[in-house]
Formats: structure tokens, sequence, C-alpha cells
């Protein structure tokens, strides 16, 4: 598989046009987050190698938005069956390129593997409408909408370096199952990954030019990619950061963008706290915390606190810490600015007054879970998104409260409460500003045919198979205009 890809030396070369090519004389290394050792280069493409790959996108759109949509949907189909036979060697490089242990690896690879599937079964589904003009008043039934569904043109799909295969799937499968064309790039930490889910789609039989890949270094091509004449749509998921800038500087083409969160689970008097306990270690720690729905911030009632503690820490402090080709639990976060920076936040919060309970160990990029007690609205890492293993835990007096700071923050991912009382779970779940609130559960993405939208500073429109389907057409209405006798 990974022959084609990649020549001797370890270049891994881009999709451009139905063939792997090197662009460029630059590359850029890509080092595990494991040792630091060099997995290989990937190219550091030019505007110019961009503007040729968007071009090959434009051209071959036109031949493949007139494909049958049956055979478009039998091509996903056929990577989708690819991907899952892949699974073991793609899940080793996984492991290696971002640190996910290996259960997480192959549960990507696999949840990925059902999404193009069931994308390629929803394409199936897209159908139009005919309206007559007699529902409105002062027209007839002799004016007639002829309503279909067609594809923007080019889509660019920028995926983060979390779940490299997921969230690229995620825009490259709706984006090509509607008859568009797909410039990929992938995030420069996770691009061997990307490149390798390009090669699957490849091999199922997606057309030449219809599936391009561009890396290289975002500062010099982002911007140009992003603002290009000849794209139709861009699907990027990332940092709140990236993601307004690219938003301000993209002008008139339509976007969806998810973007960082700040999850809250809120555990009220009546929870059953064991489980409330069980879903917000998972949530936290998974993936080290390196999550956008990941819980990053516990706002509980003070008066069961303690007791919600005394059931959390146990928990945490048996979470196993190591490499991820051991399956540790918690792993080396994807770079040592990354855990700098989660340190950073620790120091303060101690600086101002929070309580420590667990140890704080870092080895370079990799930290021992952490959890913060007393944790206020002073100290930032009430705000911040960590994205690293540390979990703040606010102690609040009663529900407003909770509503209160939860909304108070920028993001509006998703928010996850836990009480037994449905009437206190559907109050909390119409007050608070998020796309998902999620009950007695932590958050999550999946399952992938659910609608997932982030609010505030946290995204923009909706994804979940359908939706994205939907905002990767376009409507096109013909309307006819009969004569008024019959002939
Ligand atoms: P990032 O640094 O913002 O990068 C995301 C992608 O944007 C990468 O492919 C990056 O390329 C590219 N990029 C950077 N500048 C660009 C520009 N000017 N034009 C075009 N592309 C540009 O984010 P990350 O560190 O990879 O991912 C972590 C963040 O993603 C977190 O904030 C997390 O919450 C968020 N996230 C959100 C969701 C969600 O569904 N809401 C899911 C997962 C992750 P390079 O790597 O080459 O710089």
């Amino acid at each position: 598989m990974f022959k084609e890809i990649c020549s001797n030396h370890k270049a891994y070369k881009n999709l451009y046009n139905g063939t792997w090519i090197e662009s460029s004389n630059n590359l850029i290394e890509i080092k595990s987050p494991i040792d630091g050792t060099i997995l290989g280069r990937v190219q550091a493409m030019e505007k110019e190698d961009v503007n040729k790959a968007i071009k090959a996108a434009k051209e071959s759109q036109i031949a493949w938005k007139n494909t049958p949509l049956n055979q478009r949907a039998s091509i996903l189909h056929k990577a989708s069956e690819l991907l899952k036979e892949k699974a073991e060697e793609l899940s080793i490089l996984l492991q290696f390129e971002i640190g996910k242990n290996k259960s997480s690896s192959l549960s990507e690879i696999k949840r990925t593997s059902d999404f193009i599937k069931f994308t390629a079964d929803e394409g199936k589904h897209i159908k139009g409408e005919t309206l007559g003009g007699e529902n409105f008043p002062g027209f007839s039934k002799n004016k007639l909408s002829f309503v279909t569904r067609v594809p923007l043109g080019v889509v660019v799909c920028i995926s983060p370096f979390n779940y490299p295969i997921n969230l690229a799937a995620s825009k490259i499968a709706p984006a090509l199952v509607t008859g568009n064309s797909v410039v990929f790039k992938p995030a420069t930490k996770g691009a061997i990954s990307g490149l390798y889910l390009a090669q699957i789609f490849n091999k199922a039989g997606v057309p030449a030019g219809v599936l391009n890949t561009i890396t290289g270094k975002s500062s010099e091509i982002g911007d140009f990619l992003v603002t290009h004449k000849d794209i139709n749509f861009i699907n990027f998921t990332g940092s709140t950061k990236t993601g307004e800038h690219i938003a301000k500087i993209a002008g008139m083409v339509p976007m969806l963008m998810e973007l960082g969160g700040k999850d809250p689970a809120i555990v009220l008097k009546d929870a059953d706290l064991k489980k409330a306990a069980e879903h917000i270690v998972k949530g936290a720690f998974n993936y080290s915390g390196q999550r956008c729905t990941a819980i990053k911030r516990v706002l509980v009632i003070d008066s069961i606190a303690d007791k919600l503690i005394e059931k959390i820490l146990p928990l945490a402090e048996k979470l196993s810490v190591g490499s991820p080709l051991e399956d540790a639990f918690i792993t080396p976060l994807i770079d040592e600015k990354s855990s700098d920076f989660v340190e950073s936040l620790i120091e303060d919060a101690v600086k101002k007054g929070a309580t420590l309970l667990t140890k704080n160990k870092q080895s370079k990029n990799l930290i021992t879970p952490v959890i913060l007690d007393r944790v206020t609205s002073d100290m930032q890492i009430a705000w911040e998104e960590p994205f690293g293993p540390v979990l703040p835990i606010i102690r609040v007096k009663d529900i407003e409260e909770a509503i209160k700071i939860s909304n108070a923050s920028k993001y509006g991912l998703q928010a996850s409460v836990f009480t037994k009382d449905i009437n206190t779970a559907f109050y909390l779940s119409d007050k608070l500003d998020v796309g998902t609130v999620q009950i007695n559960n932590e958050p999550e993405r999946g399952p992938d045919h659910f609608p997932f939208t982030g609010v505030k500073a946290s995204g923009m429109g909706t994804q979940g198979i359908k939706y994205s389907i939907d905002a990767m057409t376009r409507r096109k209405t013909i309307v006819f205009n009969l004569d008024e006798k019959t002939p």
C-alpha cells in the first residue's frame, strides 16, 4: 500500500490527477510524538502546485458529476471495504504518527469504514421536489418548479491532526458521493495517514483528478488555498484560531467549520455519581484529552463535589500511562509545545489557588492525568482548551450558576448533564448554549448520522452524514411555465 505513495528515501508523494508525484525539492519531516523518530517526509508544496491541484479538480469534476450516482456510491463502498482490510496496517501508522493507542486507532478506522459505507447509501437517497405555483396567491398550477440537488464543484477538505482518518473521510466521502471533486489538505502532523487514506480512495476507483492531495506549510500555502478563485466550498476542522482566520479571508465561499470546545460535565445532586465519574474520566482522558469533545471542565454542585471526586480520583489514577504501542490509555501529546502549554495552564491554576488532587508528572510530551479542584474563573484553565490530560473541577452553588458559567465560555460544542430527573435535564438542555446536550453520557460526536453542530466559537454549520451531504449540494430550480389552455 505504501509503495506508490512513498519513494525509497521515504519521501511521500501527493496524489495529483490520478498519479503520485513529487512536487518540489523541499520536504517536511514528520516526527513521531512517541520518541521523535523521523517517520518520513512529505512534500512542501508551493502555490503553483496548489494551483495545479485545484485546476485538476475543477476539470475532472465535470465528468464526475455526470457519473451516475450509483456508480459513485459503488466506488465509496469499495473504499470502505479496502479501509477495513487495511485496518491493522493503518492502525500501526496512526500509533506512530499521532500517538493514538492501538484500540482507539482501530476503532477510528472501523468507524470511518462504516461512515463511508453509510454515506454511500445515504447519498443514493438524495432527491429533489416539485412545487406547484398554485400554492401562492395569484399563481396557477401551470407554473411548476422542478428542484434538483446539484454538487457545488471543488470542495477543499482540511483536517486536524487528532483524527487524520475519520475527520478527513467525513469530509471527502460526502463531497464525492454528491459529485464534487476534492482537494484534500491533511494536517502536517498526521499527513502520512491522510495520504494513506487518499490512496484507499484512489485504489477504490475515484477517477483521476477527482481527489487531489496537498501537503505543505500552511503558513505558505494555506491562505492561497482557501482564497483560490476556483474553489466552491471549504470543509474545515481545526482550532478556532485557524477557523476564524479562514472565515475572515475566504470571502463568499460557503463553508462548514468544526472548531474548538470547552465541553462541561454538569453534575447535579441527584446524579448517579458512580456512573457520572466513569463517563467523566473516560470523556476527559481518552486520547489524552486531545479531542474536541473531551470533557474540559466539571461543574459540580458544591454539596456533592467531595463525593464525586472520591469516585473520580481512583479511576483517573488507574489509567495506564505510556506508549501507544503498548495500548496505554494516556500517551504522549502530539508535541512538546502542546505539553508545555498544558503545564503552563496547570501552573497558573495552582498559583492562583487551585488544589492539585493528583501527581503532576511531565516527561517531555507525556503528562500523567491531572485533576484540579476548586478552579475559579480567574484561572486560564477555566476557559482555555488545554488539549491534554487535565481536568478542572469548578464547584457551583446551584443549577443557575452552572448554566451561567457554562454559557460564559466562548465555545459551544457539547455539554453533558448528569441527573436522574428528566425535567431538570430538559430545563438545562434548553438553557445551554451548545450544539448538543448529552444526558448521562460523555460528549461524543457519533453516531455519525446524528447532527454535529458547534455554536459560537465552536463552529459554523452542521456535520453528520445527511447534513454534510446537504451542505455540499445546492438546490437547482427549473421553472416550467405551461400554457393556460390545453391543446
Ligand atoms: P489547527 O492547527 O488549527 O490545524 C487544522 C488544519 O488547518 C491543519 O490541516 C492545518 O495545517 C490547517 N491550517 C492551518 N493554517 C491554515 C491556513 N491559513 N489555511 C488553511 N489551512 C490551514 O488545528 P489542530 O491542532 O490540527 O487540531 C486541533 C484543534 O482542532 C482543536 O482546537 C480541536 O478542538 C479542533 N477540533 C475540532 C473538532 C470538531 O469537530 N469541532 C474535531 C477535531 C478537532 P498544518 O497542520 O499544515 O498547519
